[in-house]
């Protein structure tokens, strides 16, 4: 029986650290086992420009707690981004790439793009200095169910973004849907993250009766049982086209309760890794855990594989409930379930 395994240093490219005091606490986690995490920019002010990407960036390395941690920053996206500071930001790699929240998809995303062709210009200058677009794939509107809003937008704005731009890298963030998978696998220049929570849970527990469990609540919205096992399948199995990304995204408990159970996040970064071994182990797909954690994001963003290991070892590892600190707490994902695997 394995009782440990080594796997070279992961990455998370989908981490919200927020701001103030919800940014210290929450870095910690998020540097305890990666060495590099894209910190998404919809904060209350919205990173668009160079100067604030600096800015954040500096912030998040302050607080983690290995020295040679590394926050990197996709700008935001909005109808009116100063063009030439962003292509500036780009060639000296203060921007990663640019993140694309439609508008009012998720947490902060008012400031989102309103209508996407608007902002071609903006993709071509992406292509063109070969950066990355990261996107947040749901069409928010009245008519569509949510539970089809991945669906949606990838068929109403990700085919023509991908067939208007063939050499724009992509990632599909978060897919959710067994539509979104096979999305990702069948095109060209496209990859996709996959949180553990999407293999993990489907809207049974989120929609209990006819209460809502607010901390399983997140956008895209958890779906149903055939999706979670083509995410599994894809995380576990597909060798190339996926990547780790934990949308670890953390909300105080006094905003995220009953009474406000629509508050979209999910807190993972205390046992991310570990979420995601013991998923692995459950489809006996072990030894594709490195190659999920490690290897096919840094090859997407074209960055060089990390140099150190991080061990697992097997053992139970019974997650807090809460993470608290100072002023702040936030109720963690799978809080008092014990799970195979413990980061060293
Ligand atoms: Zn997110």
């Amino acid at each position: 029986m394995t009782n440990h395994i080594k796997i070279i240093q992961p990455d998370d490219w989908h981490v919200h650290f927020r701001e103030g005091d919800m940014l210290s606490v929450v870095t910690k986690y998020s540097s305890r086992v990666n060495r590099r995490c894209i910190a998404m920019p919809n904060t209350l002010i919205p990173i668009t420009t160079s100067a604030e990407a600096l800015n954040y960036k500096k912030l998040i390395e302050m607080n983690a707690i290995k020295k040679n941690f590394e926050a990197l920053i996709p700008c935001y996206l909005t109808d009116n981004l100063n063009i030439s500071d962003f292509e500036y930001a780009l060639q000296k790699n203060i921007f990663i790439g640019a993140k694309l929240y439609p508008n009012n998809a998720t947490t902060n995303s008012h400031f989102g793009v309103n209508n996407i062709k608007n902002i071609y210009n903006i993709f071509e200058i992406l292509e063109k200095n070969n950066k990355i677009l990261l996107i947040h794939g749901e069409l928010n509107r009245s008519d569509i169910d949510i539970f089809d809003r991945e669906k949606y937008f990838i068929d109403e704005e990700l085919n023509h973004i991908r067939s208007s731009f063939k050499d724009l890298k992509i990632v599909l963030e978060h897919v959710s849907s067994d539509y979104g998978v096979d999305f990702v696998k069948t095109n060209s220049n496209i990859s996709g993250t996959i949180t553990p929570h999407h293999m993990l849970l489907t809207k049974k527990d989120v929609f209990e009766k006819d209460k809502i469990n607010p901390h399983h609540y997140c956008m895209p919205v958890v779906k149903n049982e055939k999706d979670l096992i083509s995410l599994r399948k894809a995380a576990c199995f597909d060798n190339t086209k996926f990547f780790l990304g934990t949308d670890s995204a953390p909300h105080h408990v006094n905003d995220k309760n009953q009474n406000n159970p629509l508050k979209a996040g999910i807190f993972s970064s205390p046992s991310s890794i570990e979420l995601y071994a013991s998923i692995f182990e459950e489809e006996n797909a072990l030894e594709n855990l490195e190659i999920f954690s490690s290897i096919n994001g840094p090859k997407f963003y074209n960055l060089e594989i990390n140099r150190d290991y991080l061990i697992l070892e097997k053992t139970n590892f019974n997650i807090p409930e809460y993470t608290q600190e100072e002023n702040i707490k936030i109720k963690n994902f799978y809080g008092n379930q014990n799970i195979n695997w413990k980061a060293l």
